[in-house]
């Protein structure tokens, strides 16, 4: 039978569009890309040292956006600093609020893509859910964003710069180490991180950096559809919570609904994560599950997940995450008794499984829901909005 989706994916290659006034914007740079671009500007060694550390704290630390703020920079050079750089935003379309609280913004990057972010406050916690790519190439078949047509990967400015704007709207300005309501990240927006790995290292880097947004790696986590070759440089380049999109524990299920297990299959995936660097009884991995009304969520599934945790000796928890409805999606959600019953089945093989309630459902921010009309122009579409905008600019 012929499975639809394809799970070879290419990524829209193209490189974020030069601003159009030929500023840099620092967002996304980190310390020495800050210096190298205070050097090509025309600062000597020692002053673009000096200024880049000083640029990098107002920018991560204070969350300034102008260079007048930065009142330990000498008045006479922020004509110059404002001449060459900016400290950008992605531009935000559109924001929602849940009934339950949760937030979802609509951003738009200056090429006219469209991509979003979700912040999710709890009694003792924030949760900011941040997109990779625009899109998602690979097509998993409960998902939303894998109906998207176009794709590309967002830049470590674009990725960095959600959670700028996150604290900005949130009001929390300096960085401040305790009483944060922005207080986790998850990569579980749009996209797949592990198929954008350098913007996503890159930008995890500046928002774990101590003397910037100061996020601290165990409380970041990055979740994976299965992208083996990459997750051992994911836990050595990056060292962040490592969360894994299994949802199948056959290969038939699995390759139905998550094709990139046609590509990297189920015990391949299994190895990788026990060979994941770092992890340990108090950090474990989070497989997510998503239950699916007869399709993958019987009983003797449930065992067969505990069966295959613990041939791998894996310290894990598994998430079972009701599935999110959007139109058209072939599957519909288990019934809660199920649910339970799944849930109970692997508590008593010793392996935690909370059930996640769904959250933002009413603005289709839950997992999953994420979809931007970006699909609907083609590349060609785009190449001639370009020429528009160039054109109107004369
Ligand atoms: N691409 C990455 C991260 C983004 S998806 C990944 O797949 O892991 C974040 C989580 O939401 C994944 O576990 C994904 O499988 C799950 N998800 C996708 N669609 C969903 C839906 N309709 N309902 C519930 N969870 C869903
Ligand atoms: Fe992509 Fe993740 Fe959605 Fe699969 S579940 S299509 S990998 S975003």
């Amino acid at each position: 039978m012929q499975i639809p989706g394809h799970i070879d994916p290419v990524a829209v290659p193209r490189a974020p569009t030069l601003r159009e006034d030929g500023r840099v914007d620092l967002v996304g740079l980190s310390k020495d890309q800050i210096r190298a671009e205070l050097e090509a500007a025309g600062l000597d060694a020692k002053a673009a040292k000096l200024r880049g550390k000083q640029i990098w704290h107002w920018v991560y630390n204070r969350g300034a956006t102008e260079f007048a703020q930065m009142t330990d920079i000498a008045k006479a050079q922020h004509p110059f600093l404002a001449d060459h750089f900016v400290i950008g935003r992605p531009e935000v379309v559109e924001a929602q609020v849940s009934s339950d609280g949760t937030r979802k913004w609509l951003l738009r990057a200056p090429d006219a893509q469209d991509y979003e972010m979700v912040f999710i406050p709890d009694a003792d916690r924030g949760t900011l859910c941040v997109s990779s790519q625009v899109g998602c190439t690979l097509n998993c078949r409960f998902c939303h964003t894998g109906t998207m047509r176009l794709v590309r990967n967002l830049t470590a400015s674009e990725i960095v710069g959600q959670v700028m704007l996150a604290r900005d709207s949130l009001g929390e300005w300096p960085s401040q180490p305790e009483g944060r309501l922005l207080t986790n990240i998850v990569m579980m927006g749009m996209g797949e991180p592990l198929y954008n790995f350098d913007a996503v290292r890159d930008a995890l880097k500046i928002v774990m950096d101590g003397d910037g947004l100061a996020l601290s790696k165990r409380r970041i986590t990055l979740s994976t559809s299965g992208v083996v070759p990459m997750m051992a440089r994911a836990g050595e380049e990056i060292g962040v919570n490592l969360a894994v999109s299994l949802h199948a524990v056959t290969k038939e299920v699995r390759d139905e609904i998550v094709p990139i297990n046609r590509k990297y299959g189920l015990e391949e995936l299994l190895q990788a994560c026990a060979d994941y660097p770092g992890v340990n009884n108090a950090r474990r991995i989070t497989f997510e599950y998503v239950m699916l009304k007869d399709k993958n969520d019987s009983d003797d599934e449930a065992r067969e997940l505990v069966r295959l945790i613990k041939k791998y000796r894996l310290h894990a928890k598994v998430n079972l995450i009701p599935f999110n409805p959007w139109p058209g999606a072939p599957y519909d959600t288990s019934t809660p008794e199920r649910v339970r019953s799944f849930s109970n089945i692997v508590f008593d093989g010793g392996i935690s499984a909370p059930i996640r309630t769904p959250r933002g459902r009413d603005i289709d921010a839950a997992c999953g829901q994420l979809k931007t009309s970006s699909e609907k122009k083609t590349r060609a579409e785009l190449d001639r909005l370009a020429e528009e905008k160039q054109a109107a600019l004369g």
